[in-house]
């Protein structure tokens, strides 16, 4: 489903990613963990072809959307707004697809998103992406900044969404243990580079 070989990605002479490969297959929920800087919003924008790879490829084998680092919201427009700007490219206006997925957006439908706390706005960060209806997900750091409660009733959406249809996930965490909880397989990047790679269940019992 996400197909990355040999990826290099730099900003003028610093290199963000290299040779970096990894794949996630359909259906899977993959973890991609490493430390700040080591460059893994840098793979998430390429994957999201907002950011034009040096070499290697990228392949993805379906309609992708991202929930980029820090939700990246239209603060002056209402959540029902900037959950239609998500559908643009699909077509899609009307949120009430993501509110039977999302139910709690149905009750913030009129609210400016700037005046949301940090949860529900990355719930709206969640459903702008899901307007898309995307078969792969790309989600930049879901817990930041976020109470241990509030990460888990969005984790719990997301878990659900895999379960239930398949979505396939890439999930970029700070915080291990969420990742572990969630997916199956890993990465770690450090420093550009993919340093670790297996089954959560293996890399989390490593010292
Ligand atoms: P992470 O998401 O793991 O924190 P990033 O992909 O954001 O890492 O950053 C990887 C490296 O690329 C860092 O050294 C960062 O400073 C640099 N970088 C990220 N975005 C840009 C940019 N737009 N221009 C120049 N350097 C950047
Ligand atoms: P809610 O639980 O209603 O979604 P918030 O997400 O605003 O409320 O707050 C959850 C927790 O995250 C609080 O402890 C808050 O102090 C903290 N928090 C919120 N935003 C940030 C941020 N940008 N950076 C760091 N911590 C934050």
């Amino acid at each position: 489903m996400i197909d990355v070989r040999d990826l290099v990605v730099s900003y003028g002479t610093a290199t963000a990613l290299d040779r970096v490969t990894l794949t996630v297959r359909r259906g899977e929920m993959v973890a991609l963990l490493g430390p700040n800087g080591a460059g893994k919003s840098t793979l998430a924008n390429t994957l999201a072809g907002l950011v034009q790879p040096a070499s290697g490829t990228v392949e993805i084998g379906g309609r992708l959307a991202l929930i980029p680092e820090g939700r990246q919201l239209f603060p002056d427009l209402s959540v029902a707004d900037n959950l239609a700007l998500g559908g643009w490219r699909s077509g899609e206006r009307d949120p009430s697809y993501v509110y039977d997925l999302l139910p709690r957006l149905a009750g913030l439908a009129g609210r400016r998103a700037g005046v949301l706390s940090g949860g529900e706005q990355q719930m709206v960060a969640f459903g702008r992406a899901m307007m898309s209806r995307p078969s792969v997900l790309v989600v930049d750091e879901l817990s930041l900044g976020l109470a241990p409660n509030v990460t888990a009733d969005l984790a719990g959406h997301l878990a659900e969404l895999n379960r239930e249809q398949g979505l396939t996930v890439l999930l970029i965490e700070q915080n291990a243990r969420l990742a572990f909880e969630l997916c199956g397989r890993a990465y770690v990047l450090e420093s550009s580079r993919v340093v670790a790679e297996g089954e959560c269940a293996e890399l989390a019992g490593d010292p």
